[in-house]
């Protein structure tokens, strides 16, 4: 596993105290030349071969990602003081940055792309994808208008189709691609209420009587926070949100949501749209989106599906029974920079009704009309809050080539097993027990001792419970070799064991089982 070597400290030091100031390598290297001067970019020259030194720099860091720890040993606070508190006023060499580059940025990065970070929901870069975004980076497209990009548009519309495809959604779902699960959602639910006629794009929300009771959007009390910005965001208010109790599987109780509306209704505040999750960031549990689709179109309310990590698994037609009922929503989100392998940033948003997104959003200043038009076009950025907008369908375009539907599948039903497998050990043992069924590919569990077990139910004990296993989890993630998160599931902390990064073998997942129980054995005997 990489250490801080003395070189590697001897070059802190340097950076940190000398940024600019060496004198320069006599070399016919161009990336040893003293930086860009004169008013130009890069010469095509230098470009070639930083790129060239840059793909190298690439290719060894996901080569040896598994060297690193996980997570590096360092504090909060220890990585700023390693850079100049002052910003260099001349050019410096791209040999000497690249070098900087190394010694200071991956040993103090959180290792997404490492197989043993199986916290949180993985994010992996895939190679592909990281392709794409390359040459998204060199095109510098700007798809905001069809004008500004037209092959930024129109290959959206593509692999958004494709994609729509690949889920087995119909046809009827439109969409586009946005930064963030978080945007697609505040999107989602910017159009609900363009939906319920409350012009609020026009009109506001402040100081409206038939507004005065309020305005409703509902969630399971296991929903994401995400939800809860975006009713923040919108000026709905975090009173808005109805978080509507969950069943001892963290589901939404589709009674409680029919009684909850009816009771805003005779309150006088008026319900806008439910959101329903298949896959809550906690435990995975599914929402019964058919029955909840049936009570959005009995009231008339806007349905969005949040299903930003586990949609993935839509792909897998075997596997599509918990998906029921997500073709009868308004909106739904799913996240291709969760669980297929593009980078950061990416998702999905699909609706059946992009007129009421760009009632939402469209604005059309003098200086974005397009005076010259044949045929009618999309703007994207009239469908979203942003103008400016990333070029997000050419990775997708390349990974979707890359590994096709079939190679992406087999990814995701290999991480399926590996988390099934991994359920299997914890439920084998008496000294450990699963805290919530294991839908996707994510187990969430605790140590719990087969002596302490047998005991009636105490607080007093669950309380030491919580301590023990958070001091499991932090000594397991101090190894460097896996990477762990937890949550809290009815009230216990509850670790959570996450399959989707793409480099993630069942050595992997053994090996986190392994350090699980060896550090539960050393910590419980203490
Ligand atoms: N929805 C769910 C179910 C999630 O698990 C997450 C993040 O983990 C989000 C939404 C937010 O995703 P993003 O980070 O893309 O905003």
């Amino acid at each position: 596993m990489r250490r801080c070597t003395s070189s590697w400290a001897g070059r802190l030091e340097r950076v940190v105290n000398h940024p600019a100031s060496e004198p320069r390598l006599a070399s016919d290297d161009p990336l040893a030349l003293s930086g860009v001067h004169g008013l130009a970019d890069l010469d095509p020259r230098t470009f070639r071969a930083a790129a060239h030194r840059v793909a190298d720099l690439m290719a060894d860091y996901l080569e040896s990602v598994e060297d690193y720890p996980v997570f590096p040993a360092i504090e909060p606070g220890s990585i700023r003081p390693l850079f100049p508190a002052t910003p260099p006023e001349g050019p410096t060499a791209i040999a000497e940055i690249l070098a900087d580059y190394e010694a200071l940025i991956p040993p103090n990065a959180t290792h997404w792309q490492h197989p043993g970070f199986l916290a949180y929901f993985g994010t992996t870069a895939s190679g592909p994808g990281i392709l794409g975004e390359m040459l998204t980076a060199a095109l510098g497209q700007n798809p905001m208008l069809w004008r500004t990009s037209p092959i930024g548009t129109e290959l959206e519309g593509v692999v958004v189709d494709w994609l729509r495809q690949g889920l087995g959604l119909p046809s009827a779902f439109d969409g586009l691609l946005t930064d963030s699960a978080s945007t697609s959602t505040m999107i989602a639910l910017a159009a609900a209420r363009e939906a319920a006629g409350l012009d609020a794009a026009a009109e506001g929300l402040a100081g409206r009587p038939d507004l005065a009771g309020g305005v409703r959007v509902y969630a399971s009390a296991e929903a994401h926070s995400s939800i809860e910005k975006a009713c923040m965001t919108l000026g709905l208010g975090r009173a808005s949100l109805g978080k509507i109790p969950v069943n001892s599987r963290f589901e939404l109780e589709p009674t409680a949501l029919a009684a909850a509306i009816s009771a805003d209704r005779s309150a006088g505040r008026v319900p806008l749209a439910i959101v329903a999750t298949i896959g809550t960031t906690s435990s995975t549990s599914i929402d019964p989106v058919a029955e909840i689709a049936e009570i959005a179109g009995r009231e008339g309310l806007w349905l969005h599906v949040d299903a930003a990590y586990a949609g993935a698994v839509a792909l897998l037609p075997a596997r599509r029974a918990p998906f029921s009922g997500w073709e009868l929503a308004d909106s739904i989100v799913v996240n291709p920079h969760k669980w297929l392998f593009t980078p950061l940033d990416a998702s999905l948003l699909l609706t059946r009704r992009m007129e009421l997104l760009r009632a939402a959003f469209s604005l059309q200043p003098e200086y974005l009309r397009t005076l010259d038009r044949q045929a009618p076009v999309r703007d994207y950025s009239e469908y979203q809050p942003q103008l400016g907008r990333r070029f997000r369908a050419l990775k997708l375009w390349i990974l979707l080539r890359t590994f096709g539907l079939e190679g992406l599948r087999a990814r995701i039903d290999h991480h399926l097993a590996l988390a099934a497998g991994f359920a299997e050990w914890v439920d084998a043992d008496p000294d450990w027990e699963r805290l919530a069924p294991v839908p996707f590919s994510t187990v969430c569990f605790r140590f719990r001792p087969a002596a302490r077990a047998r005991r009636p139910a105490d607080p007093a004990v669950d309380s030491s419970l919580d301590q023990l296993n958070a001091a499991i989890m932090a000594g397991v993630n101090r190894s460097g070799e896996v990477f762990l998160s937890h949550t809290r599931l009815a009230g216990r902390f509850t670790i959570r064991l996450a399959v989707g990064n793409l480099r993630t073998e069942e050595r992997h997942v053994a090996r986190a089982w392994a350090l699980l129980r060896s550090e539960a054995a050393r910590l419980g005997a203490a």
